[in-house]
């Protein structure tokens, strides 16, 4: 399902300023999926540009990927309000449009536990399941999903910093051309 700009699909679209839809190169190998707009996303209608997207750009950067090459979405495409975390039927209402996102991806990246929890249809542990390699199968198509942290636990929190890096690393060894 194309994402609708005007969507009306569940109670964000009463306290949303944009629908945030993805950024970066759509015909990519590898979508990152994020948890919702902050009120920067919101004001801008782009993904990951607050600090939450500087932390991840710098990540990025660092480790030479270049973030044009990826695809970058949310599991929810509008804000929630004071940046709580989507609702489980907020993230169902939304899932045709995560599904349409996910045709034809080799790997998925699911920053933090919403996007994780949304993907593999189950609750987890970051602690435990972070850079491990999961499958899921969408349209009866095979991807492979890794589960790290947010960017934003990576403001202070150093192990979730080297955790979403060595995501990044494996990301750019799989993928050199990106
Ligand atoms: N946090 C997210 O999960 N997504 C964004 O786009 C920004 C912050």
């Amino acid at each position: 399902m194309f994402l609708d700009l005007d969507c009306t699909l569940c109670g964000l679209s009463e306290v949303r300023k944009r629908v945030v839809p993805p950024s970066g190169d759509l015909y990519s190998p590898v979508l990152f999926v994020g948890e919702a707009p902050g009120e920067k996303e919101d004001n801008s209608g782009a993904p990951f540009v607050g600090k939450a997207g500087k932390m991840l750009d710098r990540i990025l950067r660092e480790e030479g990927l270049a973030r044009t090459s990826i695809m970058i979405t949310n599991t929810v495409k509008c804000r929630p309000l004071a940046n709580r975390r989507p609702k489980e039927e907020e993230v169902a209402a939304c899932y045709p449009y995560l599904e349409c996102e996910l045709h034809d991806r080799e790997l998925v990246v699911a920053l933090g536990k919403t996007a994780a929890e949304g993907l593999l249809k189950t609750k987890l542990t970051l602690k435990d399941c972070a850079n491990t390699t999961f499958s899921i199968i969408v349209n009866g198509q095979k991807i492979d999903l890794v589960p790290t942290y947010h960017p934003s636990a990576c403001l202070f929190n150093l192990v979730a910093r080297e955790g979403l890096r060595e995501t990044i690393r494996m990301v750019k060894a799989r993928f050199p051309d990106l």
